[in-house]
Order: structure tokens, then C-alpha cells, then sequence
């Protein structure tokens, strides 16, 4: 029996990929140490900096490889994304939330705030988004540029809350509209207590509430920039590789784990094990598929958000199925505070809840009313007659 890892393919020879594969192991054992702890996964968070991930994000000149930001990032911020999501889901939730802060920050910024976000994350700093409303209320932000502003309400869901210094937050400014802020003041974090959830206990995440003086510098882009498209839908896919990469290494700890219990070879456990392999495959396909078309310029925002919504939907079923696979399988023990397959299942099962599927789902539907995804000629006109 070949027990070598199915999924060892590497779609780039990337340096990257290499230094965090020799800080791996040490992730994978803070994964563990994390969950239990329920705490800030401060040594995996300084694993990834050693390994340049936090870095890389920053454009050549500051020593980046413009991760997130550039097409040509893309297939590296995938492995990337999948490696960790693999070992460690709460860092990659963290790792992602940075990606996409210095993608908005980047994207919308004048040529002095992007220098001062280099100089952060160049600094050490780790990035996160803010967006989730808290039920306490909105977000605002009161002022008129270029005088200072006031930031003051709070949001629900903030991970990395209390230890990440400079997060990205989402305010509403009556003339503005929807604004992006970069704080530089500090924040009141939420007790622990508000994150009993069964998973992702690593990622710190609690309601955040601020009281801050803002300058106009820390007010980034136009209104309603932050919900600009195709970036705002299309960076979905992130979250989607983070998943796949959690997927990946459930039915990869399944498969050694009845190869070692001498079960590979009964016809039911291969047929369940054929519906995981071609799960995790077709959610890897929708999961490129997602990813190429936010980086495709030639393509309109519709066209991205179209593919990157039905992603969405086709990789979260996927991944419910791998789970239940995955248990069913390996049976009882999996459910053991002392396997691997409990903790990754209980952050993949967390993590999977994301905005709206019920929304995402009516929205396909419409679109696929609308206009056939694939009209075929002939049997489309002899319809009409
Ligand atoms: C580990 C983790 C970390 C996170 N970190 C962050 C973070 O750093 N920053 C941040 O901004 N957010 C964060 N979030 C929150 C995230 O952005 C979403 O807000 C959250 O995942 C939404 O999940 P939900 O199940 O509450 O969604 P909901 O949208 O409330 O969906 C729940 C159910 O209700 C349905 N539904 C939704 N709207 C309606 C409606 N109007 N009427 C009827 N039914 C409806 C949905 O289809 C679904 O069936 C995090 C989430 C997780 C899991």
C-alpha cells in the first residue's frame, strides 16, 4: 500500500512554500497547543513571520513578494494558504485576515499611507479586518477632513482582537458613506468568554469597541471602496484555500489512519474514500477556478463574482461531505479529545460558517435563470418555437 500524500503535487517551485514546509512541524504542534489553551497563537503567528509569510505581502521594494495583490502571487498565496489551513486553521484565518487587510490598505492608499503600511508590516505588524457589525450598533465615524475625526462604536467577530495593533475597520461617516480606517489608537477587546465556540478557539476572535481619535491619513480610499468589485466578493477564494487546505489533511490523517488499522483494503471504506478523494478534488478545482478568475483582469466583476459565488457553495458542500466521511470512516475514535481528526474537524466544521450561504445560493439561481451558464445552440432556439 502506497501511503505517500495524494494531494503532494506543487503547482510552483516557490521559496516560500519551502521555508514554511521546515517550520511545519513546529505549527502542527502549536496547533494543538493553541486549541487547548484557547489563546493567541503568538508562537505560530512567529513561526510564519520566520518562515516570510507576514512579509510577504510587501511589495519587491520593501523585500516582498507582493503577495495577495499581484496575479502573479496567485498560485503561491494558494499553497500558502492550503499548507496552513492544513495544520494550523486559526492561523490561517489570522494569516488570511492580514492578506486581505494589505490588499485594501495597498489598493486604496495614497503613496504616504502606503509607505506607512510597508513600514508596519515591515516592522513586524500583523493585519486583520474588521467588517462584522456588532449588534450594539454601527461603526461610525464623525468629522470633517481634513480636521479630525472620532471612530467610535464596536464590532462583533474581530479575530486576532487585543493582539493585533493596527487592524483594518469598517466605520460609516454620514458624507462619506463606508470608509476604511487604520487606527493607530488602542481598543477595549471583549472577554473570552464570547468565543465558546467549538472551533477556531485559537483565532482570538471577540468584539472589539473603539473610542479613537483619527487623522484624515488613517482614512483610506472613496466611499464604499471597501465594497468595490471584484475585489470585495472575489477575495472569498482566500478563505475557500484555507478550508481546502483543512479538508485535505482530514482525509489525509483518514487514510493513514486505516491503513494502519489494516482497513484500506475493505470495499466499503475505498468507497468512501474514492467520494472523500473526489470531493477534495472537486473542491481543489473550484477552489483554482475561484482563485484565477479574481486575479483575471480581462473579466468583468459579474463574471468573477458569478464564479467565485458558486465556488463558495461548491466547496462548502464538498467539505461537509468530507467530514462526514471522514467520521464515518474512522468511526468513534475520531471524535477523541486525543485525534488530530476532533480538532481539524471542529475548526473546519467552525470556519465553514461564513456570510449569506442562503443568499449566495439564491443568487446563482437567479443568475442561472437569467442567462443559461451554458446555452446549447439548437436545442436553446427549438425550445423557443
Ligand atoms: C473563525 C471566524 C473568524 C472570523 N473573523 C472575522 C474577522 O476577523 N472579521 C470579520 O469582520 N468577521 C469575522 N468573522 C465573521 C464572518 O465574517 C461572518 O460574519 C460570520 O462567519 C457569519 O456567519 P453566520 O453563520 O453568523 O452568518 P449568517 O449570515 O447570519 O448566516 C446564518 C444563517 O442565516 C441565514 N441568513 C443570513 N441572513 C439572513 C436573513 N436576512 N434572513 C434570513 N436568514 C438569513 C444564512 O443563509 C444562514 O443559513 C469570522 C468568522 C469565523 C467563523
Amino acid at each position: 500500500m502506497n501511503v505517500a500524500p495524494a494531494h503532494a503535487r506543487r503547482s510552483v517551485n516557490e521559496p516560500l512554500i519551502d521555508s514554511l514546509a521546515r517550520v511545519t512541524n513546529d505549527l502542527a504542534k502549536a496547533a494543538r497547543e493553541d486549541d487547548q489553551s484557547e489563546s493567541f497563537p503568538t508562537k505560530a503567528i512567529s513561526l510564519l513571520q520566520q518562515a516570510g509569510c507576514t512579509k510577504a505581502v510587501l511589495p519587491k521594494v520593501w523585500g516582498g513578494r507582493c503577495l495577495g495583490w499581484r496575479p502573479t502571487s496567485r498560485a503561491t498565496l494558494l499553497d500558502v494558504l492550503q499548507a496552513i489551513g492544513g495544520v494550523h486553521l486559526s492561523v490561517a484565518r489570522l494569516f488570511e485576515g492580514h492578506v486581505n487587510a494589505f490588499q485594501l490598505l495597498w489598493t486604496f492608499g495614497t503613496s504616504a499611507q502606503r509607505d506607512a503600511l510597508c513600514a508596519h508590516v515591515h516592522g513586524g505588524g500583523l493585519l486583520g479586518v474588521w467588517n462584522a457589525p456588532s449588534p450594539r450598533g454601527e461603526m461610525s465615524l464623525t468629522g470633517h477632513p481634513p480636521a479630525a475625526f472620532r471612530l467610535q462604536g464596536s464590532k462583533a467577530y474581530a479575530s486576532g482582537a487585543g493582539h493585533i495593533e493596527r487592524p483594518l475597520v469598517t466605520a460609516k461617516h454620514e458624507q462619506l458613506g463606508t470608509v476604511m480606517v487604520w487606527p493607530l489608537d488602542s481598543y477595549v477587546t471583549g472577554p473570552a468568554s464570547e468565543w465558546s465556540m467549538q472551533g477556531m478557539r485559537a483565532s482570538t476572535t471577540r468584539s472589539v469597541t473603539f473610542n479613537s481619535a483619527i487623522t484624515s491619513d488613517q482614512v483610506f480610499g472613496a466611499a464604499d471602496d471597501y465594497h468595490r468589485q471584484p475585489i470585495f466578493s472575489g477575495g472569498a477564494w482566500r478563505f475557500l484555500a484555507a478550508q481546502l487546505g483543512a479538508g485535505r489533511a482530514l482525509l489525509d490523517v483518514m487514510r493513514l489512519t486505516l491503513v494502519q488499522r489494516g482497513r484500506a483494503d475493505d470495499a466499503h471504506q475505498r468507497a468512501r474514500m474514492a467520494e472523500g478523494a473526489a470531493a477534495i478534488e472537486t473542491a481543489r478545482l473550484w477552489v483554482e477556478v475561484a482563485s484565477s478568475a479574481s486575479f483575471d483582469d480581462a473579466l468583468e466583476a459579474a463574471e468573477v463574482i458569478a464564479k467565485v459565488d458558486m465556488a463558495r457553495m461548491v466547496v462548502e458542500r464538498q467539505l461537509l461531505d468530507v467530514l462526514e466521511i471522514v467520521q464515518r470512516s474512522v468511526g468513534l475514535s475520531a471524535f477523541s479529545r486525543a485525534s488530530e481528526l476532533e480538532r481539524i474537524a471542529r475548526d473546519l466544521a467552525t470556519y465553514l460558517r461564513q456570510p449569506a450561504p442562503d443568499g449566495l445560493r439564491d443568487a446563482i439561481g437567479r443568475r442561472a435563470f437569467d442567462a443559461p451558464i451554458h446555452p446549447t445552440p439548437g436545442l436553446h432556439d427549438d425550445l423557443k418555437r
